[in-house]
């Protein structure tokens, strides 16, 4: 019977095995290299505790994503911040919700670059603060969820903003125009808190 087995199916199970064997290695292996450091100034530095395997999967690695700048008079300062369209979208017409009970939604950061969260690092560590100390307060390049376009943080953006009606309005209402606190009080891998972080996860 085995030798009417018709060599083409042999040859696809070989090759299937031998795909599927090459996909779990090399899939291992990636994981290993890119999950644990991060490079700053050359200097390859391991992802400390609350930041380890939360690293950012998205287009934006590939490239820049498609951006559209947020209206001035919801960016702090008059600067100027993007986010993706969809994103971007959601926001105004929360923003808009927002105004009519009297709630002013101002953000202070939008889309950040890998390269920008590098800079931050890059400072930080200038003036003196060691890369752990850095990594306490601020997401590692690559682990930051603004590269995606589709984070903000209102203003202020710190514990301060928790104590903010707009934090209260953002509790009830933020869900239903698809946006969540992912930052929020108690994660279970202790996560810093950040109040004035939220993300646009769609869905509605
Ligand atoms: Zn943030």
């Amino acid at each position: 019977m085995s030798r009417n087995t018709n060599p083409a199916v042999v040859v696809i199970l070989v090759l299937t095995v031998v795909f599927w064997l090459s996909g779990a290695v090399v899939g291992r292996a990636q994981t290993a290299a890119t999950a644990e450091t991060v490079t700053i100034d050359g200097v390859s530095y391991p992802v400390p505790e609350p930041w380890q395997g939360h690293k950012m999967e998205g287009p934006s690695w590939l490239s820049v994503p498609p951006l559209v700048p947020v209206p001035k008079k919801h960016v702090a300062n008059n600067g100027e911040l993007y986010l993706l369209p969809a994103a971007e979208h959601a926001f105004a017409v929360m923003a808009a919700k927002a105004e009519q009970d009297g709630i002013y939604l101002v953000i202070d950061s939008a889309y950040r670059s890998v390269s920008y969260q590098r800079k931050v690092y890059h400072r930080q560590m200038e003036e003196g603060k060691t890369f752990a100390q850095v990594a306490r307060y601020v997401a590692p390049p690559g682990y930051s969820e603004h590269m995606l376009g589709l984070a903000v943080d209102f203003s202020p953006s710190d514990w301060r903003f928790a104590r903010t009606p707009a934090y209260q309005w953002l509790k009830k209402h933020a869900a239903q125009f698809g946006f969540r606190e992912t930052y929020p009080e108690s994660r279970p891998d202790h996560q810093p808190w950040e109040p004035s972080h939220w993300r646009y996860i769609g869905g509605n």
